[in-house]
């Protein structure tokens, strides 16, 4: 426990958070990146598509947080 890592830890929190609020949040349809739903363009990769739908958020947050973690431990092989 003593060892995790912060940025997870954060990672995992800001997961919680959008799962829990999902009506504040978007998923868009250009680079699959979760965004307020307040933004009209997405600050990635400038896409003006979004997919509001609440069940969409969650699941794309839960594969969010997993696969971010699997590009940390890929970073760390480079
Ligand atoms: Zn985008």
């Amino acid at each position: 426990m003593a060892n995790e890592d912060p940025a997870l830890i954060e990672r995992a929190k800001r997961a919680r958070r959008i799962v829990r609020n999902p009506g504040q949040y978007k998923v868009c349809l250009g680079c699959d990146s979760i965004v307020a739903s307040k933004v009209s363009i997405c600050p990635n990769c400038h896409s003006y598509r979004f997919e509001f739908d609440e069940s969409f958020v969650v699941r794309q947050a839960q594969i969010l947080s997993r696969r971010q973690q699997h590009s940390v431990v890929a970073e760390d092989l480079l």
